[in-house]
């Protein structure tokens, strides 16, 4: 039977023997398929149209349905670069398996505002973080190096904290329990060196670091996490290799060497939940448990319904057997900031 992401494989395949507008439709919906909410075999069964799912016109349902009338052999070898993805409908099916798991889940520690490249303002973030019943968020729009996303300065940054505070006051007046934690996503050269000054970033309640340019070097990069990691000003090493779906590997490194400094110096490694990241990826998970590493779950929300991306990262570290006590995410805030002060302390 074919699964969501078997049908992703052979719709990216699809895409690379067509050409033109069709190959982007092919690529568009390969993609796509990593959030469809449901199995495509299942709406067949049910005989839905498959156009309810997105990406899919009446062109690619016909595709579609050829396949699965007539299941093409996937080989065992995906290629690297479209590996160790999960889809929507699978992160479903186990989190609806465990559902103790989810329970623990109390926020999410990367998401983008109106600040930087995100479509909504802080308070529609915190709205779609409320309906989820998170005790926290943390906005982490992008730092001033990172222009193309129009990240932020100190200044800026400052200005953002004075409209956090208030969004605070007035969620706890309303009597609600979610906090919005200041933070940001600071860009660091392939040095591991940050882009603001260390002073704004104190004023935080946490601050991620990641890389977003040399991404593409083929050879070992492990000094280079291991300087970001021991960069003073972060705690957290967001979308680690830098992989995107069908588009880029990410970096290579001695990743035991790497998750062994994490552990040594209490920092915490990220699966960047967005769907065609999922970085860290399970294979890479799975050494993290080994490490005792800490892991944060990070959705790296660019609009306020992409909150839901978090289900891709949960499930992940359900297959990767990670310890509930290594999740950030699953600490209540007071023990979350005793962690960073820690963190910061031991520097
Ligand atoms: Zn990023």
């Amino acid at each position: 039977m074919l699964s969501n992401t078997g049908i992703a494989e052979l719709l990216a395949r699809q895409a690379e023997r067509e050409a033109g507008v069709l190959s982007r439709a092919f690529r568009r919906a390969a993609r796509s398929a990593f959030l469809w909410p449901e199995n495509v075999t299942d709406l067949a069964a049910q005989n839905r149209p498959l156009t309810e799912l997105r990406g899919i016109g009446p062109f690619i349902e016909r595709q579609i349905r050829r396949w699965l009338d007539k299941p093409p052999r996937i080989r065992k070898s995906i290629p690297a670069i479209r590996q160790d993805f999960i889809s929507l409908a699978e992160a479903r099916q186990l989190l609806a398996m465990r559902h103790s798991w989810s329970k623990n889940l109390r926020g999410d520690l990367q998401m983008h505002t109106r600040w930087s490249d995100g479509s909504g303002t802080v308070a529609q973030m915190a709205d779609a973080a409320r309906e989820r019943s998170y005790e926290y968020i943390a906005i982490t729009d992008h730092s001033k190096g990172l222009k193309v996303a129009g990240g932020i300065d100190e200044h800026a940054l400052r200005k953002q904290g004075t409209e956090i505070a208030k969004l605070n006051a007035l969620i706890s007046q309303s009597g609600g329990n979610l906090t919005l934690l200041r933070s940001i996503e600071m860009n660091l050269s392939p040095r591991g060196e940050g882009d603001m000054s260390p002073k704004s970033l104190l004023g935080l309640d946490l601050v991620l670091g990641s890389f977003h340019s040399s991404l593409r070097r083929v050879e070992d990069q492990t000094d280079r996490y291991l300087a970001a990691l021991r960069n003073p000003n972060i705690q957290i090493l967001a979308h680690p290799r830098g992989r995107i779906y069908n588009y880029r590997l990410g970096l290579i490194a001695d990743w035991s060497r790497v998750l062994a400094e994490a552990t040594r110096l209490d920092k915490a490694l990220e699966i960047d939940c967005y769907p065609d990241r999922q970085d860290l990826n399970l294979h890479l998970l799975k050494l993290a448990r080994e490490h005792g590493t800490r892991i944060s779950l990070g959705t790296d929300a660019h609009h306020p319904w992409q909150l839901e991306f978090i289900e891709l990262g949960l499930a992940a570290t359900i297959q990767a057997k990670i310890p509930a006590e290594r999740i950030v995410n699953f600490m209540p805030v007071p023990e979350l900031k005793r962690w960073i002060q820690r963190v910061r302390r031991n520097q």
